[in-house]
């Protein structure tokens, strides 16, 4: 049984200010989870993080249509708050926040947050302007819940690269906290897209993972260089013939410039379509997958 008292529910601006406004007056150390909702364990220990270093927590829910492209899943994303209600009240969130699009975006908002070159590689160079729309949500979700604390998970490892520039770029006092990537036992990481994949597709999706496993195995036995260490991931990879891979790459933590020598905290990055769906993952050296 769930002993927790569900969730408070805010949809307007003012209402969620107002509640963090009170909440703030009285004492407490506000932490923040933003979503798109249709929850999984993995969104639920951003919730865990939070709750250890705050009084409050705050989770957003919105799919936000700024980051998707034009051809992208924005009508087909996955939906459920019914389900994401009792999945978010189960694990003590204080309260949702669920703005619709007009609330967010009004009719005549057109101010964007423009990231720095970082974000033209890798996910950015796929999906033009995606981590311009990922970083003015983020931007206007800070402004309207203004947070002590927010949480991001390591499985965007680029999203949180560019939100940790901006928000030391534009001095925003707030700390960042990133979890760990949750995934499924046998290494798949847990996604709300991973509902696409058929029961084929989720039997290559395990690629993807287990090819990041292959190159940190390489690093930990002393394989340091980059291109060797891609080299060893590609061929895992070839293991999967449904996975297609776009790109894979070891990386510097910061910029995420490819790196020639690979050291503890760099990461490499992978993105495949696996049937039709597109799928990210990446493992930061030192820390390897579970
Ligand atoms: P999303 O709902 O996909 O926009 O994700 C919301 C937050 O959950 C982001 O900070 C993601 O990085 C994080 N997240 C998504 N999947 C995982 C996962 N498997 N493990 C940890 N965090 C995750």
């Amino acid at each position: 049984m769930n002993q927790n008292p569900a969730p408070r529910e805010f949809t307007t601006a003012a209402g969620i200010r107002a509640w963090v406004t009170a909440q703030r007056a009285g004492g407490s150390r506000i932490g923040f989870v933003p979503t798109m909702g249709f929850l999984h364990e993995g969104h639920l220990r951003l919730v865990d993080a939070a709750r250890a270093v705050s009084d409050v927590v705050v989770m957003s829910i919105f799919v936000n249509p700024l980051q998707f492209g034009p051809t992208e899943d924005l009508a087909r994303y996955p939906r459920d708050l019914s389900r994401d209600r009792s999945l978010a009240a189960g694990r003590g969130v204080d309260a949702l926040f669920l703005p619709d699009v007009s609330v967010m975006y009004p009719p005549g908002s057109d101010t964007r947050v423009v990231p720095g070159p970082a974000a033209d590689v890798w996910e950015g160079a796929a999906r033009p302007g995606h981590f311009s729309g990922v970083l003015t949500v983020v931007a206007k979700l800070f402004h309207l819940v203004s947070p002590d604390v927010a949480v991001f998970g390591q499985k965007d490892a680029q999203q949180v690269a560019l939100i940790r520039r901006m928000v030391r770029d534009l001095d925003w006092p707030v700390a960042l906290v990133v979890a760990p990537t949750a995934r499924e036992p046998d290494g798949l990481a847990l996604s709300s897209r991973n509902t696409y994949l058929s029961p084929a597709d989720r039997r290559d999706a395990v690629g993807l993972s287990a090819a990041l496993r292959a190159a940190h195995d390489a690093w930990r036995e002393g394989e340091t260089d980059g291109r060797r260490l891609e080299a060893v991931a590609r061929r895992a990879l070839e293991v999967y013939p449904g996975v297609r891979p776009e790109y894979i790459s070891a990386v510097e933590p910061d910029a995420l410039a490819p790196a020639e020598i690979v050291g503890a905290g760099y990461l490499m990055l992978v993105a495949a379509r696996v049937g039709s769906t597109r799928l990210i993952d990446n493992v930061v050296f030192g820390e390897g997958i579970p």
